[in-house]
């Protein structure tokens, strides 16, 4: 066999045998396979009422459309509904259903309302502090909900959803996941605008109680005024909610997918490079931590790799490998590796030889 047949061959068959290994061991983990669907409010809390039009029944059509659209292309996913059908459920219970599922996503699907019938549009909100008293409002009128539950004061530790003080707890509080969740609202955003052609009023931030506990990303989604009436008008269409439904699903698509290429490929790295080594003799060279390596090309974007910079892309028989930070000694790379490792596990140190990667010499 011809020497670099032979070769590729090994490489080839690396890459399936890494890749068959990191589907067994890590079927749960790797890949983005639970997401909660939460339609706002039911039974006893209509949300915003116009006329006989409700908020709870237009957000379950759409979770629930939603959801049909996720279990159809991907019978994988487990889609966790906090409510089904017309009933009330505590804000408390919607985290703990998340939560208990051990879910990777959180979509919390609502409608919107001001005193101004001529704003219309789509916002998605994270959790945070709000930088405007609009941003203060929505997360008024979705935190009431609690009102509504008779030991609210005991459960909610004294928060008045409509007490502008007990919005100070939000001042201070970090999300884990804040970066993957505005991530996430900036995808479902592009979506609504491009796919179900929704006026676009941006990714903002507020306290919302349905997301301070739940641990893992997740957004609220305003679809749209009812206080606007042609807003309300679309909505109120069947087909149009399956259009809201179609981006949301869209959205969904494409965080799913960033999210699968960057954990599948971490753990196939090692191999591929421990194979791919090419040792050429040069005088320059550096080191740098690799993280992840793909054949896809991903954006060096910090929230592509939890949050961190100083990323560089180098490329070897069509793998690209994705590392972090570059240093003139291994000692130097050494220092910074345990910190990184608290984020990629796997991470290891490399030698970056003419934009060649390799594992470094002994
Ligand atoms: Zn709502």
């Amino acid at each position: 066999m011809n020497i670099y047949l032979k070769y590729t061959f090994l490489v080839f068959v690396n890459i399936l045998l890494a890749l068959t290994s990191s589907f067994a061991q890590n079927n749960l983990s790797n890949t983005l396979n639970s997401v909660v669907i939460d339609a706002g409010h039911g039974g006893r809390d209509p949300g915003a009422k116009i006329g006989r039009t409700t908020e709870k029944r237009i957000v379950l059509d759409i979770a629930l459309k939603l959801g049909q659209l996720i279990e159809r292309e991907f019978p994988e996913v487990n889609v966790i509904y906090t409510r089904k059908n017309d009933t009330f459920v505590p804000l408390y219970k919607r985290v703990t259903i998340a939560n208990r599922a051990n879910a990777q996503l959180f979509l919390s699907i609502h409608a919107n309302y001001c005193g101004t019938p001529s704003v219309y549009g789509t916002e998605t909100f994270v959790l945070g502090n709000h930088k405007s008293a609009d941003n203060l409002r929505v997360a008024k009128k979705e935190n009431a909900a609690i009102l509504l539950e008779k030991d609210h004061s005991v459960r909610y530790e004294g928060f008045d959803p409509n007490d502008p003080v007990s919005y100070v707890i939000f001042e201070l509080l970090q999300s884990r996941f804040q970066e993957q969740s505005i991530n996430l609202a900036a995808i479902m955003q592009k979506h609504l605008k491009l796919d179900a052609r929704r006026r676009d009023r941006g990714v903002k931030q507020a306290g919302f109680l349905v997301l301070k506990n739940i641990s893992m990303p997740g957004a609220l989604l305003e679809v749209g005024f009812m206080s606007n009436p042609s807003e309300l008008r679309y909505l109120g269409s069947s087909s149009n909610r399956s259009r809201v439904a179609k981006a949301i699903f869209n959205g969904f698509k494409q965080y799913k997918k960033a999210f699968d290429a960057r954990s599948n490929y971490g753990k196939e790295e090692k191999k591929v490079v421990q194979k791919s080594t090419t040792p050429i003799k040069t005088t320059t060279h550096t080191y740098s931590i690799q993280l992840a390596a793909s054949r896809k090309k991903i954006a060096l974007k910090s929230y592509n790799f939890k949050g961190l910079k100083k990323l560089y892309r180098y490329k070897s028989r069509k793998v690209y490998k994705y590392c972090f930070g570059k240093y003139n000694s291994i000692t130097l790379a050494n220092s910074e590796l345990s910190h990184v490792k608290r984020k990629y596990k796997d991470a290891f140190i490399v030698e970056v030889n003419n934009g060649i990667v390799s594992l470094p010499k002994k």
